[in-house]
């Protein structure tokens, strides 16, 4: 570690550890407290070596020592933190510390000491790893209060009022996906969060969150600019600015943002302009202390091509999983959605399709709105007998490992072409529909991501999956023939 600015209030340490040094200056008298420094220092040091990168940036490296001699107070920046050490790590602080020094005793406060230098206002455009003092943006005040530049482009509002915290149901596999969001959406801006990085598969509730988060955010801080955009939104924004020649007019509008929620990150892969220009977005909204969220299927280390800065900057705050949820979890889920359908579902019932349904709870809303639509249908209440009828294919095909090849080859056979025709880059009217049918079915019955689906369709990119699942799905609505096809398939796959 070197100091490489010492004048009083004036240190920086080129490492990030020395960021709990620095805040050890006894605030009242502004002299070190030598002894706590230096025992928290190297408890830290102890910690850094014994716990995962992730963990220790998470939630060890934000604790600050307080001034006093005994006990040695460390200063989490909010409740959701100290509670999280205290149940996971105070033990382990504790043991190291009177390993050290026999009659330390341990405490946690809420607090944040002053820091020994003013920020910098801009990001440090070469941070070496995770949250470090030099390297995360300023974190002290909260710029969440509609201050941007006047804009010549409107910022798009989508957010779903349905999702919100108190619809979204916590259980073990969300529940630091759900306080870290709750954190964020109570402080926006706190570097500890920013930005905020939720990731996990399918239909576990990352875009949930996030609407959630920009709901609350809206709902109680006027005026602020709350932006949720997909990353696609994003490509396709600045792929019609780029041709009109409004590119200025794109990046005032991103720019502009106070919270930026931007969904399914990784579909920026492999794109290197848009990633270039997100960025330099990134860069300056984290500079002006804008609260931003993203959401992804995997780690941000571990999204394919993706430029090393933008992994290294989704790193900087908080990554937090979520997963899929057990059982009782997902009954608890199932019976909300139903509640806010005003359909009274019974618990058996409901806990009937959550055992059976385990793929995500987007098939488990698709499981309860079909046996509904049955149910108004058929005029019948909705029993535990007539959901296993209403649901007897849709579980036959849970209950198999459905594989891409398997759906390629049940669509080939039905439509009377080949495999190698559903995979060619041939655009015949009589292959794409069959294949955007394979792709719809794939989405639907695999847990392949919409880029692998893609992979086996001959290399398609994923926009051209999510193309032919939106197809799909319009096709099965208005066309009579290609429904009978749809149901025709999905019934040969279930035997
Ligand atoms: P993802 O973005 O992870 O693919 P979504 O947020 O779109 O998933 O969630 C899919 C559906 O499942 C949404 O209707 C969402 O409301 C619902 N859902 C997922 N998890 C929960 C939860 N814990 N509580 C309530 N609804 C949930
Ligand atoms: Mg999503």
């Amino acid at each position: 570690m070197k100091l490489i600015n010492g004048a009083t209030y004036g240190i920086i340490y080129e490492d990030g550890l020395a960021l709990a040094t620095a805040a050890c200056l006894s605030k009242s008298t502004g002299i070190p407290n030598i002894m706590m420094v230096e025992l928290w220092q190297t408890c830290l040091s102890q910690l850094e070596r014994e716990l995962p990168p992730q963990d220790f940036n998470t939630w060890v490296r934000p604790l600050q020592c307080g001034d006093s001699q005994n006990p040695l107070t460390l200063l989490a920046p909010n409740r959701f933190v100290l509670e999280w050490v205290k149940q996971h790590y105070l033990a382990r602080i504790t043991s190291i510390v009177t390993g050290l020094q026999a009659d330390c005793r341990v405490e946690l406060d809420i607090g944040t000491r002053e820091r020994a230098v003013p920020r910098p206002s801009a990001v440090n455009p070469a941070p070496s790893r995770t949250p470090t003092a030099a390297a995360t943006p300023p974190p002290e005040k909260t710029a969440v209060t509609s201050k941007a530049p006047p804009q010549s482009a409107p910022v798009p509002d989508n957010l779903d009022p349905t999702y919100t915290f108190d619809t979204f149901i916590a259980g073990k596999s969300n529940e630091i996906a759900r306080a870290a969001s709750e954190q964020v959406a109570l402080n926006p801006c706190d570097k500890h969060y920013n930005p905020l990085f939720i990731y996990g598969g399918v239909g576990l509730g990352k875009t949930h969150l996030m609407h959630a988060i920009g709901n609350h955010i809206r709902k109680h801080r006027d005026g602020a600019r709350v932006m949720f955009v997909t990353s696609e939104r994003f490509v396709s924004d600045m792929v019609k600015a780029l041709q009109h020649h409004s590119i200025d007019v794109f990046k005032n509008n991103y720019r502009s943002a106070d919270v930026l929620l931007i969904d399914d990150i990784q579909f920026l892969a492999g794109k290197e302009r848009s990633q270039d220009e997100f960025f330099h977005t990134f860069n300056e909204l984290l500079g002006r202390h804008c609260q931003i969220v993203m959401t992804s299927d995997t780690y941000p280390k571990e999204i394919e091509n993706l430029d090393d800065r933008l992994k290294s900057r989704f790193s900087w705050g908080l990554s937090v999983a979520v997963e899929l949820p057990d059982v009782e979890t997902r009954q608890a889920i199932l019976m909300s959605k139903a509640a806010a359908s005003q359909c009274d579902l019974p618990p058996e019932v409901a806990f009937f399709i959550s055992n059976h349904i385990r793929s995500h709870i987007r098939d488990l809303e698709g499981a309860f709105r079909r046996v509904m639509a049955h149910s108004k249908f058929m005029g019948k209440p909705i029993t535990l007998e007539f959901t296993k009828d209403a649901l007897k294919d849709l579980i036959a095909l849970h209950d198999r490992a459905i594989s891409v090849d398997n759906i390629q080859k049940v669509v080939a056979e039905y439509y009377k072409i080949r495999v190698a025709d559903l995979v060619s880059k041939s655009k015949k009217r009589p292959l794409t529909r069959p294949r955007q049918l394979a792709m719809a079915l794939s989405r639907e019955f695999t847990s392949e991501s919409l880029p692998s689906i893609g992979g086996f369709f001959g290399g398609r990119d994923h926009t051209t999956v999510l193309h032919a699942t939106k197809k799909v799905a319009e096709l099965r609505e208005t066309d009579r023939g290609f429904f009978e096809d749809y149901e025709k398939i999905r019934q040969l796959l279930s035997h």
